[in-house]
């Protein structure tokens, strides 16, 4: 069945072993994030029998699957007062910013007569999540409540960037958050055990040997997935950016202009195109859409074919130049970006294949 997405799980584990090696020579323990991919279970099999710390998701319906897991599990996106108990119950760490959810948090872990961890998420700069990094006064009266709660250990503190603002980890701001962890410790006299200095885009930091001393973790979903740092966006050596591939079928290819005929207003998704004159032209039509990738995050392995637009079931592509001579019932294969990947694994209606 079309369209399907190929996942080689030989060059997911290289790119696992790589990452791995790479975050652990540094000192640091490593989080695989498993969102990017929606948890699909042979990815896992592949996690559970490798050397990383702590898998980590921002969907607790994913962390729910790992039940049994030798990993600690650790959830991402700040919980919802309303799945505090889900938290505790499938999560051993989550990251936090609100004390209300904390104190929920607390109160649900006395009722399954358990520990929760939690990292404070401080936020640098990049305006997503955690307190902002200027007003100490909230940070250490935030950590003084949480002291105060038995059931939730201040496990460390986190720092997420490049999200929403694109601002990039560097020396100096990740050194403010391991300065921040020195005051906290030192003021309450307590360690924390994990400093977690951001994802995929922090990668460059080890590479120039700039990570700043203190930093001991990250959280790494893209570049395990596909093989790039995410802060300049270059490839890292040794690893595989077609670990996960999408495969679909030819079902019209027909001659014909490029350009629409007839007073033109809005697309399916509201937006106004613009069309490239490109004379008469060779357009393939596949059998996969917008509710299954991003056609923007989607690139032809046969560098030769042009992604021309796309709605919600139908991507259309200009095959004029390519060396091939497509018919209906090919099937076109592509790589995918991490926004694609995403959709693909989140579409019920793609299928999956593994290749051992
Ligand atoms: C998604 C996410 C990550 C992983 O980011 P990548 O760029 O895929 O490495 C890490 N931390 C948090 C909080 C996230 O939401």
């Amino acid at each position: 069945m079309y369209p399907r997405l190929v996942i080689d799980l030989n060059k997911v584990k290289n790119n696992l072993n790589k990452i791995t090696e790479m975050v652990k020579s540094s000192g640091c323990s490593i989080m695989i994030v498993t969102k990017g991919y929606s948890g699909d279970e042979e990815v896992h099999k592949i996690l559970e029998n490798s050397d990383i710390d702590y898998i980590a998701d921002s969907r607790i319906q994913n962390l729910k699957k790992y039940e049994g897991t030798k990993k600690e599990r650790v959830l991402l996106r700040l919980p919802m007062n309303s799945e505090a108990e889900e938290v505790v119950k499938y999560a051993d760490i989550s990251l936090n910013s609100e004390l209300t959810t904390i104190r929920n948090l607390n109160r649900a872990a006395a009722k399954e007569n358990k520990i929760h961890k939690i990292l404070l998420m401080i936020d640098l700069g990049d305006l997503r999540e955690g307190i902002f990094f200027k007003n100490e006064d909230e940070i250490f009266s935030t950590v003084e409540e949480i002291l105060k709660l038995k059931n939730i250990q201040l496990f460390g503190l986190g720092v997420n960037l490049t999200c929403y603002g694109a601002v990039i980890p560097q020396n100096d701001n990740l050194s403010i958050l391991v300065d921040i962890g020195k005051k906290i410790e030192k003021k309450y006299n307590i360690k924390l055990h994990m400093i977690s200095g951001g994802n995929s885009s922090s990668l460059h930091l080890i590479n120039k040997k700039e990570l700043p001393e203190g930093i001991n973790n990250l959280r790494i979903g893209e570049a395990f997935l596909l093989g790039g740092e995410t802060a300049y966006g270059e490839m890292l050596e040794g690893f595989y950016d077609d670990a996960f591939t999408l495969e679909a079928e030819i079902i019209e290819l027909k001659e014909k202009q490029s350009v629409p005929i007839g007073e033109t207003g809005v697309d399916a998704f509201g937006n106004k195109p613009v069309y490239e004159d490109r004379g008469i032209i060779k357009r393939a039509i596949i059998a996969v859409g917008r509710q299954d990738v991003d056609p923007d995050n989607l690139h032809p392995i046969d560098s030769k074919i042009d992604i021309l637009g796309a709605s919600s079931d139908h991507l259309i592509l200009d095959v004029t130049k390519s060396d091939k001579d497509y018919k209906v019932g090919d099937i076109v294969n592509f790589k995918l970006s991490y926004s694609s990947l995403l959709r693909a694994t989140t579409s019920s209606y793609v299928e999956r294949e593994y290749k051992i």
